[in-house]
């Protein structure tokens, strides 16, 4: 079976620098905030052209913190696809606030921003939920419409979250998401175009007071320098605790890892836009190949194709050697613990798109030669299907 993504590969070429980066902290013993973890902070924030990074313990909790800083909790809406991974919308629950789901434009699965306005408005005159947030997912890589999405939020007075675990790295007329949300969040769970080798995560923000919000929340509401000015403790500032927070920390040997990762990022999400340029080559005629929004650049965490026939096709491809994947098979609003949940104006989008995608092997190291095999295996099936 040829691997749907090659991690092993990556570590190959890595080599001996990524195992000394590990043998380093499990020799040195900073098992928990070393100095890897500032180190990595500062490098992600700047590859992020963000003032601030702050490492923590998943993608998960990157969305938990902020939604904690900014006070959201029962009776708040937060606006969010439904067309993503479970977790963009879990965390609205966990602190006691209702997503609110919103469909999705047809080409590029990102949120609609028409659709968004529309559910904002039906929020409102409904009157129940206070509209507080939107979360945008940058679906399978590519960048949402961040000026038509920030334009409604500013219009409403909503905090904007950019969901990028699986965007991390995209960009949009040359700006990464950040340029236009209030935080990016990103996951470094191990599939991701970024990953490290365990759970991790990331928020980074431009704002200095919201960051250091999250530092105390980070670590169980410690006091931070901002709540230190004007008073004095004689101790630990560590068990001086002013909010109530959690622990997301991040592994020191994560940060180790990703600091190695993070090198050869770049050149990684370039090798990603080459295997998607063949995809596209190879398959355009016979399939429907995944759109960028115009301006975006796409780190394709995953390479989704439509087919009519899908499941046939996946069937086909299995016997082949060629492993896929459906993301998302049912889509969140539709899973049992969120039926609940308002959906104005209902998904369509959404739920046809669920029943049709098709997600392709797509890593850095996908060779000319491999992918010229499932090119043809899709072809052959397609034709023969005609
Ligand atoms: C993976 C993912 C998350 C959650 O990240 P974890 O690190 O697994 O907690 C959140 N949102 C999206 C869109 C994801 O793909």
């Amino acid at each position: 079976m040829i691997p749907f993504i090659d991690l092993q590969a990556q570590r190959a070429r890595l080599g001996q620098p990524l195992e000394d980066a590990i043998l380093k902290v499990v020799r040195s013993g900073a098992y928990i905030m070393g100095p890897e973890i500032g180190q990595f902070e500062a490098e992600l924030a700047a590859f992020g052209q963000a003032r601030h990074a702050l490492s923590c313990g998943s993608g998960t909790e990157a969305l938990v913190l902020p939604l904690m800083a900014w006070g959201i909790g029962p009776g708040d809406a937060v606006f969010c696809p439904s067309f993503t991974f479970a977790a963009t919308a879990e965390v609205m629950p966990l602190v006691g606030a209702s997503p609110v789901f919103v469909d999705v434009l047809p080409d590029t699965y990102n949120l609609d921003p028409a659709k968004l306005e529309a559910a904002i408005a039906a929020v409102k005159a409904d009157g129940r939920l206070t509209p507080r947030a939107v979360i945008a997912v940058d679906l399978f890589g590519q960048p949402a419409d961040y000026p038509a999405i920030k334009a409604a939020a500013e219009r409403h007075g909503l905090k904007l979250i950019s969901d990028s675990a699986q965007g991390f790295g995209c960009t949009l007329d040359g700006r990464h998401p950040l340029h236009w949300a209030d935080v990016t969040t990103t996951s470094f769970f191990p599939a991701k175009p970024l990953g490290c080798y365990g759970d991790g995560g990331a928020v980074l923000s431009n704002d200095d007071r919201l960051h250091d919000l999250l530092v105390s929340l980070r670590v169980h509401g410690q006091a931070v320098k901002s709540d230190l000015e004007g008073r004095t403790f004689d101790h630990d500032p560590k068990y001086l605790n002013m909010r109530v927070g959690m622990n997301s920390r991040m592994d020191t040997l994560q940060a180790a890892v990703l600091l190695q990762k993070l090198s050869i990022f770049a050149d990684e999400i370039e090798a990603r836009n080459r295997v998607a340029a063949r995809y596209a080559e190879a398959l355009g005629d016979v399939v429907r190949v995944p759109p960028v929004i115009a301006g975006g650049v796409s780190v394709w965490a995953q390479y989704v194709i439509e087919a009519e026939d899908r499941d046939g096709l996946a069937a086909h491809l299995r016997a082949e050697g060629i492993p896929t994947a459906v993301y998302y098979p049912v889509p969140v609003h539709l899973q049992a613990p969120y039926r609940g949940y308002p959906q104005p104006g209902g998904l369509p989008v959404t739920e046809a798109a669920a029943g049709k995608v098709l997600a392709l092997p797509m890593h850095a190291y996908l060779d000319a030669e491999t992918q010229d095999r499932i090119t043809a295996a899709i072809r052959n099936h397609v034709k023969r299907n005609r």
